[in-house]
């Protein structure tokens, strides 16, 4: 079977999930109440999703051996993570289905790849420039002015792997600090606030995307995200019409993440396109309270080869994050109405470290008369 035949899975089918982080904890639960069974592979032993699923693979993503068991227990495997090595995906697709598809992930485990990709397809995203030493730094400064953002082309994630470089700033330092020899630098966007947009798509090419979700981040982790955002109805289609157009032009299967700025401009708000996250996105958890289908079932469903759903949402949702110590507080949250507290089962906090998430749904009123 190759990675692009078609799946159709049957309840009590078996999914693999590489991953096992509270992604992939909250796709397990969501496969399981469509009869959906699953395996997880993971390197980390005390992974929060070996707790809700039969059977836990812990090895490292380099052991073909177990990959290859893990493959053949399974029907399709999908990932809960963008930067699966090209290696590993690539003995899992030799045996079974992989989806969303690998080439996808070399896309947009490059920021540089993934921003051309963007920009070709015509959709507005920051400024930016290839950067691979002092020289070339100098050069795109002089292009796209201060102040600016420098980000590591493959593997940063909440901020890690980038530095804003402002006006008399020593460059060499900023360079040398952020220890690779490939880079972006983005111009910085005053934006006026961040949404995100996160999609499914079927493998009949079928997408669905949940409203607009507005996103408060805090020390450049996620704290907050709240739908539908507080934007023009017409600012949202564009926002959706962009998260559908990407992900038609990936061909993918599954749920995917498109964060995105909301600039000023001249005739009115608008969007661009900051990043692409190939899978479920914190900035999706609302859905699982707030909305008749999460983008967990979503994904599940997409990659099951089974019709998507047509989510509504319950009201006004805010989600938000238990970070670090903030778990400590598990017990107050516990008792304020209206409130869904999902705990990711997670050892010892750690500062940045994502434990949980609360969410409120505020029903909306029936509109009168
Ligand atoms: P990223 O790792 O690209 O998702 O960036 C993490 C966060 O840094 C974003 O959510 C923004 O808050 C901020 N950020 C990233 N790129 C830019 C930019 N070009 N201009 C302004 N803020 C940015």
């Amino acid at each position: 079977m190759t990675a692009s035949s078609r799946v159709k899975l049957k309840p009590g089918d078996t999914i693999g999930i590489l991953g096992g982080g509270q992604l992939g904890r909250m796709l397990a639960m969501a496969a399981a109440r469509l009869g959906l069974k699953c395996q997880v592979f993971s390197p980390e032993p005390d992974a929060p999703a070996f707790d809700v699923v039969l059977n836990g693979v812990c090895a490292e993503y380099a052991d073909v051996e177990r990959l290859e068991m893990f493959a053949a227990d399974v029907d399709v495997v999908t990932y809960e993570f963008e930067n699966v090595p090209a290696a590993t995906a690539m003995v899992l697709a030799a045996h079974k289905p992989v989806l969303p598809a690998y080439k996808i992930l070399e896309t947009t485990q490059d920021r540089l790849i993934e921003k051309d990709f963007v920009a070709g397809l015509g959709i507005g995203t920051a400024d930016y420039a290839d950067v691979s030493s002092p020289e070339t730094l100098r050069a795109a400064i002089k292009r796209i002015g201060l102040p600016a953002v420098i980000k590591t082309r493959r593997f940063g994630y909440d901020g890690k792997g980038q530095a804003i470089i402002r006006e008399g700033d020593d460059f060499d330092r900023i360079w040398s600090e952020l220890g690779t020899k490939s880079a972006i630098l983005e111009a910085f966007v005053p934006f006026e606030r961040e949404i995100s947009v996160v999609a499914a798509r079927s493998a009949d090419g079928d997408v669905e995307c949940y409203d607009v979700t507005e996103n408060e981040h805090r020390d450049h982790i996620l704290k907050i995200s709240r739908a539908p955002a507080d934007i023009p109805e017409a600012l949202a289609d564009q926002a959706r019409a962009i998260a559908e157009k990407i992900a038609v032009a990936l061909d993918y299967v599954g749920v995917l993440a498109v964060e995105m700025f909301v600039v000023a401009n001249g005739k009115g708000p608008q969007v661009l396109v900051n990043e692409i996250a190939p899978r479920v996105h914190n900035s999706g958890h609302w859905t699982l309270d707030g909305a008749s289908i999460s983008q967990f079932e979503q994904h599940i469903r997409a990659i099951a080869g089974w019709p998507l759903g047509k989510p509504l949402r319950h009201g006004r949702v805010t989600m938000t994050n238990l970070i670090g110590d903030d778990i400590l507080d598990y017990e107050r949250w516990l008792t304020v109405p209206g409130a869904t507290v999902h705990l990711y089962g997670k050892g010892a906090p750690r500062p940045g470290r994502k434990m949980g998430h609360v969410t409120q749904v505020t029903p909306d009123r029936p509109k009168k008369g």
